[in-house]
């Protein structure tokens, strides 16, 4: 018998409700019943986004796709962009921008730590002729979240935009695109919405408008402005995944009816007892001020093949955590709690760590952990 619990970083679990919506009967996207779907998932999305004014956009990809169409859409040839790089998805920005020959400055940030405002502010200080910054909401490589409202204040009032990768955390983490005067944000479905891969959403406020008009980067299917004249039809410019949207219908009425606040709430405290539960194991948490409500990234304890230990896990059990990836690969491992979780999964999630430690010959006193989650949970 097979049983799947995930607690990756994406993809996550999917509320049984949302799955069933997903497999609809399929109906052709150019009707007024898919427009009427297709109309409330945009609209609601805007809730998600924390926006009014902004406008969200739907790809039919995985949530780099959207951060390409960030990219491909907002610059111009022989324009200048900022990344700020502490992990992998930070990186991605920059491979993205160098693919577009953008011509890219780094801030390069050490894995685990989040980026200082007052550096991002020296080198907007520095590089006077810079379009955009490109930054993370939650890089999910290490588990840091960067405070997006403080480098927003400081990328206000100057002459260029704000992008922001969201992708695992927003839904999660909380964010508000107009509060915080962010101009393009991304996410992904498979990460906190609790719907399977597939999706890439894009929001653009008004301010992103211009350079967008302006960008004469190569695109096709990425062209934000065929996506806003389709969107004013309340259509997709081309094919849209159908089923995905008739999916994310349901999950985002899932979070609305909870509310975004409680959402980042029940986020917050299902991460404080993930971490708890972790130190009361004796292990060391990597990301540990810088992080988040999005997933526990935890230093492998030495001496315990980790990564054998998840595979075994996973194989025998059907419960998955992940391990680190590039460099963090074998020192690192990563517990998400994003989207679709209680209490009792951490429960669930904590005990998997506990066996994971236990069979790899790390002297651990079973339920230990488990004991510290359900002391913080009950609380
Ligand atoms: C998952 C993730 C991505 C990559 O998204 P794909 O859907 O795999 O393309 C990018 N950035 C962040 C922060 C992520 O968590």
């Amino acid at each position: 018998m097979k049983k799947t619990y995930l607690f990756t970083p994406g993809p996550t679990q999917i509320p049984p409700e949302v799955v069933l919506a997903e497999a609809s009967p399929m109906i052709h996207h150019r009707t007024s019943e898919f427009s009427d779907i297709f109309a409330n998932v945009s609209e609601n999305l805007k809730y998600v986004f924390q926006t009014k004014d902004g406008e969200v956009f739907t790809f039919a990809s995985s949530g780099t796709g959207g951060m390409e169409a960030c990219v491909a859409n907002t610059l111009s040839r022989g324009d200048k962009a900022i990344v700020v790089s502490g992990g992998k998805f930070g990186e991605r920005w920059a491979q993205i921008c160098g693919t577009y020959g953008v011509n890219t400055v780094k801030i390069e940030v050490e894995n685990g730590k989040a980026v200082d405002p007052a550096v991002v502010n020296d080198t907007i200080e520095k590089e006077q002729d810079a379009k955009v910054v490109f930054t993370t909401l939650s890089e999910t490589s290490t588990g840091v979240i960067h405070n997006i409202e403080a480098i927003a204040k400081v990328v206000k009032g100057r002459n260029l935009l704000l992008a922001v990768d969201g992708i695992s955390g927003i839904g999660v983490q909380p964010f508000k695109m107009d509060d915080w005067g962010i101009d393009i944000a991304v996410t992904g479905s498979q990460k906190g919405f609790m719907l399977p891969p597939g999706l890439a959403f894009v929001c653009v406020a008004q301010s992103a408008w211009d350079s967008i008009e302006k960008s004469d980067l190569p695109k096709y299917y990425w062209n934000l402005k065929k996506m806003r004249k389709a969107l004013s039809s309340k259509t997709t410019a081309y094919t849209p995944a159908i089923s995905l949207i008739m999916a994310a219908g349901k999950s985002i009425e899932i979070i609305r009816s909870e509310g975004i606040e409680k959402v980042w709430a029940r986020h917050a405290k299902l991460a404080h007892a993930t971490r708890e539960g972790i130190k009361a194991l004796g292990l060391e948490l990597f990301a540990n001020d810088a992080a988040g409500n999005v997933l526990t990234s935890v230093k492998i304890p030495k001496g315990v093949n980790f990564d054998a230990g998840i595979k075994k896990l996973r194989d025998e059990t059907g419960v998955t955590i992940a391990g680190g990836q590039d460099e963090l690969k074998g020192k690192i491992f990563r517990v998400g709690h994003m989207g679709y979780v209680n209490e009792f999964d951490i429960v669930l999630a904590i005990s998997a760590v506990e066996k994971i430690l236990h069979e790899g010959g790390y002297k651990v006193e079973l339920g230990k952990g488990v004991s510290r989650v359900q002391e913080i949970l009950v609380g």
